[in-house]
């Protein structure tokens, strides 16, 4: 077991590193003997198989593209699945030769939008069963963003604007449409509403919130031990009746309001892309 007063790691002075400052190791957790079930293990709990396609990007017969519910740190960030529930090593030889036509298409459609550079492609799968690949678009010129920790800096970087994000959900999507496959992001409407009439609708989301989450920090959450989890879900569920309480015109939480980065957040996402 390390030694939590040893020296930290070189990747912690690495200009990427997102963090400074006294930091020490956390103790590490013994082993488990058996591994709890990932969400979804079985298809029929399995939110990918229960999600309908209004719900995505972009659809095809066998594969389907997803954003967050909301615009994050990162000008775009979309995970890619396949219809049917099977995970990575499972695939046949048809999916798997199709997972690679579609990682390329889909970086490729990524870095085309204005100001990105690169774009990451991830697959932990530690926290849902069901197979599903992320792209991370990372800035262009926003060289402390390369490599390892581009999926912190999501959490941590001002929100984009959402009209913005939801052009380029509709730019990806109508890129992805033209090999096949029907586009579902649309262009944004420009909405001549009030401030004081929008209104934040917990009901938006509150069907999905323990079973879809909501950002890509929320789902490395996940992958955490469960009594953290369910101890951060209480809080959440508490944050969120608390707020319910309060007020009911705020905005819907971003990643920036909730760390206090943003006073003039986003309105909340009219509809749900989850
Ligand atoms: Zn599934």
């Amino acid at each position: 077991m390390p030694d939590n007063t040893a020296p930290l790691p070189d990747f912690t002075r690495w200009p990427s590193f997102p963090f400074e400052g006294e930091m020490r190791v956390k103790p590490l957790a013994a082993p488990v003997e058996l591994e709890p079930p990932r969400n979804g293990e079985d298809a029929a709990d399995c939110v990918a198989c229960n999600t309908p396609d209004d719900a995505y990007i972009w659809i095809s017969e066998r594969w389907r593209v997803r954003a967050m519910d909301r615009p994050t740190g990162l000008p775009m960030v979309l995970i890619l699945e396949c219809r049917s529930h099977l995970d990575l090593g499972d695939l046949p030889n048809l999916l798997a030769a199709e997972l690679g036509v579609m990682t390329v298409r889909l970086e490729r459609a990524i870095r085309s939008l204005d100001g990105v550079a690169r774009v990451h492609v991830n697959r932990w799968g530690d926290g849902s069963a069901h197979l599903h690949l992320w792209f991370l678009a990372r800035p262009y010129g926003r060289l402390q963003l390369r490599g390892t920790f581009l999926s912190l800096w999501d959490d941590i970087l001002p929100v984009i604007p959402e009209p913005q994000w939801r052009e380029n959900l509709a730019l990806v999507a109508a890129w992805l449409a033209e090999f096949g496959g029907e586009a579902i992001a649309e262009p944004p409407h420009i909405q001549w509403e009030a401030p004081s009439t929008i209104t934040y609708s917990p009901s938006a989301t509150n069907d999905t919130d323990d079973r879809r989450p909501a950002t890509l920090g929320d789902v490395q959450a996940q992958a955490e031990a469960k009594d953290v989890q369910a101890q951060t879900e209480a809080k959440d569920a508490q944050a969120q009746t608390e707020a319910k309480i309060e007020t009911k015109t705020e905005p819907a939480p971003t990643v920036a309001s909730e760390n206090g980065m943003l006073d003039d957040v986003p309105t909340a996402p009219t509809r749900a892309t989850t």
